[in-house]
């Protein structure tokens, strides 16, 4: 990819949409081609604020850090797309997202936020009423124990008529699932990017 041909406005910016690696649209904000240099060379996302007329890393203060990932530009080269690995909430409000707010659509990038609430689940000692917090206690084979249990359920339900049923056991695979992969100091996420790699192997599309 070139940046050569990238359109800046009249005043040498050009807008970047930061997204998280799961997916996520966390913020915006504008770059110069000193901040996209300093984004490259550094690794870490790097603005140029308007209102302050100065560079600005972004976490500089907050710790808040984006590690950079992947750029792109538009179809016509006049904003990009920044995918970012966040070292905390991205906005200056403290929410994850500057486009919180309203509740959290059933998307799947929001998987990546309840992955981030069952890792916390797993870092916490306090045993008081999380039922995910018992499992993580009880350990590997326990968590083994309920994947294969769910599975069978999943497998019974699909049997049957009962749509509802079935997508709640599907549901509850999935999560106890997660809780195996993150027991074991995995993620969802690496699964994902297993499948992508296999598919970009078979059709020899992008990588
Ligand atoms: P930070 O880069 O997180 O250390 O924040 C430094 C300053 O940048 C904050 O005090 C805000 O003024 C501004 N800022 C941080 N995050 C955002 C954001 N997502 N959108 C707009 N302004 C921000
Ligand atoms: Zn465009
Ligand atoms: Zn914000
Ligand atoms: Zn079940």
């Amino acid at each position: 990819m070139t940046f050569d041909s990238l359109r800046f406005d009249a005043d040498g910016l050009i807008p970047g949409l930061v997204q998280s690696r799961t997916g996520e649209l966390r913020m915006m904000a504008w770059l110069n081609r000193e901040a996209l240099r300093l984004t490259l060379d550094t690794g870490f996302v790097t603005f140029w604020s308007r209102s302050r007329q100065a560079l600005w890393v972004k976490g500089e203060s907050s710790g808040n850090r984006l590690k950079l990932v992947q750029i792109r530009p538009d179809c016509d080269a006049d904003a990009l797309l920044i995918v970012a690995d966040p070292e905390g909430p991205s906005c200056h409000r403290g929410t994850e997202s500057c486009f919180d707010g309203e509740p959290w659509p059933a998307t799947l990038p929001w998987l990546g936020r309840l992955e981030a609430l069952l890792k916390s689940r797993k870092a916490s000692a306090d045993l008081n009423g999380s039922y995910t917090q018992k499992l993580f206690a009880q350990g590997v084979d326990r968590i083994a124990k309920k994947v294969v249990e769910e599975a069978g359920e999943v497998i019974l339900a699909a049997k049957n008529d009962d749509r509802e049923a079935f997508l709640g056991e599907a549901a509850d695979l999935l999560f106890h699932l997660d809780l195996l992969l993150l027991e074991r100091g995995a993620s969802l996420l690496e699964v994902v990017e297993v499948l992508h790699h296999r598919h970009a192997d078979r059709s020899g599309g992008p990588a």
